[in-house]
């Protein structure tokens, strides 16, 4: 299977014209599942300017219920009621930022099954966690208590985001990398009985142009999960050609 590029965009682009602009201009090595990741009342324009390519859309977040009153949510069904395929759940800005818990990524996980979409589930330590030696049992507690029973079916998207690396310039070694994405390989199996090659681990944290193809090149990395770098469409473009 080819490399999956996702490109979140956070709440950087807008407006309108800028974001349709922009979803038109990213240029597609065909082996490549390209994801872009607008703000919610962008979705649909991006999903409207991508019609046709192999560009898929993600949303950066969903409700952990299905419907009803819970004023500002989103429902899963109705982001792929506008043309969205992916969505990113437990990103650290949400669980740091929002308070969202390991339970809460689980139900909107799960929500995001139910209705079609594919959830990109991130987890990842801090850096006192890592300094503290902790990161594998961290990662493997957030990787059980994350991923919903809706997902033993299937495939697992999962996002390794180590929180220090997030927009910090920093990337953990190759070996490093190596290491924890065969660990939540491993987990993810356990939680879910599924073999290996039906999880895909992405990669996330300080991804650029010239550290891509190293990090892409790393044994059990599907992919990349890219922020910064997202927003220079010149670079994102050099990420897509390494993968
Ligand atoms: C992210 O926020 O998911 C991310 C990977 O950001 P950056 O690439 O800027 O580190």
């Amino acid at each position: 299977m080819g490399k999956i590029i996702v490109g979140n965009w956070k709440m950087n682009v807008g407006p309108l014209a800028q974001v349709r602009d922009w979803a038109r201009a990213i240029s597609l090595p065909s082996a490549v599942e390209v994801v872009l990741s607008p703000s919610t009342p962008f979705l649909s324009t991006v999903s409207a300017a991508v019609e046709g390519t192999n560009v898929k859309v993600s949303a950066q977040d969903c409700s952990s219920q299905p419907e009803g009153a819970f004023t500002g949510d989103v429902s899963a069904s109705m982001l792929k009621d506008v043309g969205v395929s992916y969505v990113i759940i437990g990103h650290s800005e949400r669980r740091q930022g929002h308070g969202e818990t390991s339970d809460d990524v689980r139900k909107k996980a799960a929500q995001a099954i139910k209705a079609g979409l594919i959830p990109i589930i991130c987890i990842g330590e801090s850096e006192q966690e890592r300094t503290q030696g902790k990161a594998m049992d961290v990662v493997r507690k957030q990787v059980m208590e994350s991923i919903p029973d809706e997902a033993t079916k299937g495939k697992i998207l999962l996002a390794y985001e180590p929180v220090w690396a997030i927009g910090s310039g920093k990337t953990p070694s190759a070996d490093d990398i190596r290491q924890m994405h065969g660990h939540i390989l491993s987990v993810a199996a356990q939680r879910t009985g599924l073999a290996p090659e039906r999880i895909s681990v992405l990669y996330g944290g300080s991804v650029k142009a010239d550290n891509a193809a190293g990090i892409m090149a790393v044994p059990g990395v599907a992919g990349v999960l890219v922020g910064g770098a997202s927003l220079k469409l010149e670079e994102f473009n050099s990420i897509l050609r390494a993968a």
